[in-house]
């Protein structure tokens, strides 16, 4: 029998398809809006220029400073341009990097955003923002920085190295895999988690071995809309802590730390959420969930362990402490001794045990 439940829906507007680019201009109209801030990282300022020009009298400016984990330096920069240029819509044109800078500016000036995501991060599809402040990250949630518009353009995402989608497509499972444990899980959320892995799993490896065909990456993409939105409805655990401690205070990449990491946290809350475990397992169509995911990420050839992307072995105590500092809510009870073995062996890349 189906137990009580409460889902908030995301209140926004998303357009999906190949060649969705060529209807910015039209989503910013139809926000009521006519002078539009690009925003971009720097490699891909050419690209955000373009975008720009083929908004003609919509676009006021680009900005192509955004960088990962969102240091407030860099949003006070982007701020004085939406003011020189008198903006009032953002267009962000990238990965989470970007997403993460346009939020950031629709916290503080209650811009409207439409977002046009280049990765699977998934950031576009939540109320969340992580930003860093001398060289510290701290994380909100408000619905003020949830994006109006999110354009998933397939086309875009053609040129996402096999590598960097293997990675960004583990970080959007990690989203999906938590939310079917979650406390405030629903039925809505959990499928939308079931189909946004099976999504992933199933495009991933066709990615790897052939990056612009276009059905897998179409899979791909519309996975990790479905795994976002799971981020955006509840609440993350063991996981996603881990996560923000190696990013945050060892300063690791992002979407490879959560690739490596998703196998062991599984595995961690295995017995205490045996649900959840069949119905990963289950979208995976493998026999087992923490497994499942090892696999999957060895067949996609990502980095074998947290050693293969520089951190060394003397920082796992710290993670460790840091990982229990402050509660928060996990189905398995977080226990120092196990969380550093989990840690340890996440570390060297064995595969995890239960
Ligand atoms: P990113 O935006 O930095 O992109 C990763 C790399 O991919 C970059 O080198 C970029 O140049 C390249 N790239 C992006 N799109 C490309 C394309 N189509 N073709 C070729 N190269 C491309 O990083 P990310 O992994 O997308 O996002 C990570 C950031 O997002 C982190 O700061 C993380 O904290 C944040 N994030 C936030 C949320 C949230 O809900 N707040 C969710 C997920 C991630």
């Amino acid at each position: 029998m189906l137990d009580a439940f409460t889902y908030e829906a995301p209140a926004q507007r998303v357009v999906f398809g190949r060649g969705k680019l060529s209807e910015v201009g039209e989503e910013v109209r139809r926000l009521g809006r006519s002078r539009a801030l690009v925003l971009s990282t720097l490699p891909h300022e050419a690209n955000a220029r373009r975008l720009s020009d083929q908004l003609g009298p919509l676009a006021v400016g680009v900005f192509s400073g955004a960088v990962m984990h969102t240091p407030v330096e860099v949003t006070e920069r982007a701020l004085r341009e939406v003011q020189d240029r008198r903006a009032d819509c953002i267009v962000s044109l990238g990965g989470g990097s970007t997403t993460g800078l346009g939020k950031a500016i629709a916290l503080q000036t209650g811009l409207d955003q439409v977002v046009i995501p280049t990765t699977y991060a998934g950031s576009e599809a939540t109320p969340i923002l992580g930003q860093t402040d001398g060289g510290r990250k701290t994380t909100l949630k408000d619905k003020a920085v949830l994006p109006e518009v999110v354009i998933y353009d397939v086309d875009l995402t053609l040129t996402l190295p096999p590598k960097l989608s293997a990675s960004s497509g583990l970080n959007a499972m990690a989203h999906a895999v938590e939310a079917l444990y979650a406390p405030e899980g629903n039925p809505v959320t959990s499928m939308l988690a079931e189909q946004g892995i099976a999504a992933l799993a199933c495009a991933l490896p066709s990615i790897v071995a052939n990056p612009t065909g276009i059905g897998a990456r179409t899979d791909a993409l519309f996975g990790a809309w479905a795994c976002g939105t799971c981020l955006g409805t509840v609440g993350m655990s063991l996981h996603h802590k881990l996560c923000h401690v190696l990013g945050g205070t060892f300063d690791l990449p992002h979407a490879e730390t959560h690739a490596i990491i998703l196998p062991y946290a599984v595995a961690y809350n295995a017995a205490a959420a045996p649900e959840a475990m069949a119905r990963i397992a289950h979208a995976l169509s493998m026999n087992d969930a923490a497994l499942g995911i090892f696999r999957l990420a060895r067949k996609l050839g990502l980095p074998s362990g947290l050693h293969a992307i520089g951190l060394q072995e003397a920082a796992l105590d710290q993670a460790a402490d840091l990982a229990v500092a402050s509660p928060y809510p996990n189905p398995a009870p977080l226990d120092r001794t196990r969380i550093r073995s989990l840690l340890q062996a996440a570390w060297k890349g064995e595969a995890p045990s239960l």
